[in-house]
Parts: C-alpha cells; sequence; structure tokens
C-alpha cells in the first residue's frame, strides 16, 4: 500500500481542507476496494438498513449474515414486518439474542404503518422517535439511506477516532473528557459527499483493522494521518464468568411423530421473555452421563451446558407455560437460542423456519 506521509504539523492542523479531503480520500478508496461484501451492503432500502443496523447492534457479523436475508424473505417490507405477530418476529430472531431488540423492531414497524403510512423517516431525529433506535442506529440508517451529513458514532468509530488523534490511552481516568471531544471529532472528520459510505467505512475500519487489542497499524489507509499508529494501551477486557446449568431432553412419541417438552419462560422476566426453552434438569435420571454438553454465551456469561435425557417426571417445569411440540414444528417456535442449538445438534430440529 502506498501512503503519503503527514508530518506532524500537518497531523495536528485539523483545519486544513487538503488534509481532510486526502484523509477522506484514503479511507473511502481503502473502503470501496476492500470491504467486506455483506448483503446489506447492496441496498439502499432504509428499512433493510435499520433491519441490518438492529441486528448488528452487540450481535457477530457471521451470526446477522446467516439470519438477516431470512428474515428480510419472511418480512421483505415494513408492512410485512408490522403485520406479523411477536412469536412470529422471534421466531425469525432466535439465535441472535437481546431479543428486545426484536420486540422494539417490530413495535417501531407497527408505528410507522399505523402513523406514518409505512414511510420510513428520513431523518436522524425522526427515526430517534421511534422505539429502540438510539442515535447511533439513527444515525446510521439516515446516512446510508437518505445521505444525511450525520456521524454514526459506535465503539468502533470512538476507537478509531480516539486513535487518529491520539487523546490518551483507552481505559485512562479523563476517559469521559476525551469522549466528549469525540463525538465533534467524528462529526467533523466526516465526508459529507459520502456519508453513508464514510460511515460503513469508520466501522469497517474498526472492524477489521483498527482492532481492539492489537490494530493492524501497518495495514491502515489512513496510517500516515494518525497520531497514535498502534503505540496504545487497551484497557484489559473485563472477564467473563463461568456458569453451568443442566436442561433436559424430554421426547415422547406419538405414532411416527416425536414429540419434544418445552416450557415458556415468563412475561415478566427480564431475559428473554415468553421464549420456549427446555426444561431444567433436576438430576433425578438415569443414565447420569449428559447425552450432549455445549458451550453458549449470552452477554458476560459463558455457560457451560449439559443436556440429559429424561422423562418427564425428571425436569422442573417449575409453574410454566409448557407443552409438548411436534419436533418438526419446534422450528416456528421463538425458541431460545440455546434451545434452537441443542434441538439442532441432538438431530431433534432441522432448522426450517418460517
Ligand atoms: S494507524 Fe493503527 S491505530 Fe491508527 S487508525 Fe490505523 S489501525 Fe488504528
Amino acid at each position: 500500500m502506498t501512503t503519503k506521509t503527514h508530518s506532524n504539523a500537518e497531523v495536528g492542523n485539523k483545519e486544513d481542507a487538503s488534509y481532510l479531503n486526502s484523509l477522506r480520500s484514503s479511507l473511502l478508496d481503502w473502503f470501496r476496494l476492500k470491504q467486506r461484501r455483506l448483503p446489506w451492503r447492496d441496498t439502499r432500502d432504509p428499512y433493510a438498513i435499520w433491519v441490518s443496523e438492529v441486528m448488528l447492534q452487540q450481535t457477530r457479523v457471521a451470526a446477522v449474515s446467516e439470519r438477516y436475508v431470512a428474515f428480510l424473505e419472511r418480512f421483505p417490507t415494513v408492512f410485512n414486518l408490522a403485520a406479523a405477530t411477536e412469536a412470529e418476529v422471534l421466531t425469525l430472531w432466535s439465535g441472535l439474542g437481546y431479543y428486545r431488540r426484536a420486540r422494539q423492531l417490530h413495535c417501531a414497524a407497527r408505528q410507522i404503518v399505523e402513523h406514518k403510512a409505512g414511510e420510513i423517516p428520513t431523518t436522524a431525529g425522526e427515526l430517534l422517535l421511534l422505539p429502540g433506535i438510539g442515535k447511533y442506529t439513527a444515525a446510521a440508517v439516515a446516512s446510508i439511506a437518505y445521505s444525511e451529513p450525520i456521524a454514526a458514532i459506535d465503539g468502533n468509530v470512538e476507537r478509531v477516532v480516539q486513535r487518529l488523534r491520539g487523546w490518551g490511552s483507552e481505559g485512562a481516568s479523563d476517559q469521559p473528557a476525551i469522549a466528549r471531544h469525540i463525538s465533534a471529532e467524528a462529526q467533523r472528520l466526516l465526508d459529507p459527499a459520502a456519508p453513508g459510505d464514510w460511515n460503513q467505512a469508520m466501522m469497517e475500519l474498526g472492524a477489521t483493522v483498527c482492532l481492539p487489542r492489537a490494530p493492524r497499524c501497518a495495514d491502515c489507509p489512513i496510517v500516515s494521518f494518525c497520531a497514535t499508529r498502534g503505540e496504545h494501551v487497551t484497557p484489559k477486557r473485563a472477564p467473563m464468568r463461568s456458569e453451568s446449568v443442566a436442561y433436559a431432553l424430554v421426547v415422547r412419541s406419538r405414532g411416527k411423530t416425536k414429540q419434544v417438552l418445552l416450557v415458556q419462560r415468563p412475561a415478566e422476566e427480564t431475559v428473554m421473555p415468553g421464549m420456549w426453552e427446555l426444561p431444567l434438569d433436576t438430576g433425578d435420571h438415569s443414565p447420569a452421563a449428559p447425552m450432549l454438553k455445549l458451550r453458549h454465551a449470552i452477554m458476560q456469561v459463558n455457560y457451560k451446558v449439559e443436556i440429559y435425557s429424561a422423562t418427564a417426571n425428571g425436569v422442573s417445569v417449575d409453574g410454566k407455560k409448557h407443552r409438548w411440540v411436534d419436533a418438526r414444528s419446534a422450528a416456528k417456535l421463538p425458541l431460545t437460542g440455546l434451545a434452537r442449538k441443542t434441538l439442532l445438534q441432538s438431530g431433534m430440529l432441522n432448522d426450517d423456519r418460517p
């Protein structure tokens, strides 16, 4: 990669128009050439972009890529999404986690259809009024779909701006003061001629090159503009907690059909309310060895999961709503990610969500 080296004076001269133009074109040229081909990058449809941005919050790109296409096939427009039941939406969301996002997306779709005749708001200010849309998502949708010149600032972009400017080490005690400058600087750097591409380029750089723990400065298209160039201190990552949990897979035959016992998480649960999962194992079963061992991460917790084959007597439904479900139709229920993974791995389920 050929890069022009900028002097410290140039790096510091943040008002220099040619410096800004040069920085912008370096990043945009790189993005247009090197960006990952992702399904949501081939559209300017505000609805599709909105769905992708909500899915991408706190969720890996690979997981979103899998679910995004199926979600849009089932709900190709905001009208389809608004007309769906919550259970249908959660079913298509299963495996992405953070189900509150799906509920709020659904609720916002209904508001758009009911109050705006299905027209997605065109500005970040209006988008912010919808449930589940924060500043980042509003800016991302407005800039990518409608070219509004507004910076979308997520953790990746914050890190790039901070390193680019050399504003203190990440995790420094003056971090709140630094954070106050980042938003203004991100907005100043934004290319008003291509705000959607610019925002995506900044996010792409943070996600693939300016990595949190080991930035790949030698591959960075804006290394010559960067005050830090990898000389930074990254904060220690908060350790993940480990927990163990045991579930029971209870199966019965009805003629040629196999049925599995599922329980529904209560509506008042803060995590995954209303979703279906396997019953908890009570330990009262034989054989004692688990039929399946899994690992499953949710938020800051790594779960070691053991699945035991059990009879209905060996499980705890704990007053929860429960039912026997034809194993082939279980995919059509809003299953927790772990329940879906367990049923798939135990051969009870094909992932044929509607
Ligand atoms: S040079 Fe290194 S630290 Fe600076 S923006 Fe590029 S990857 Fe990040």
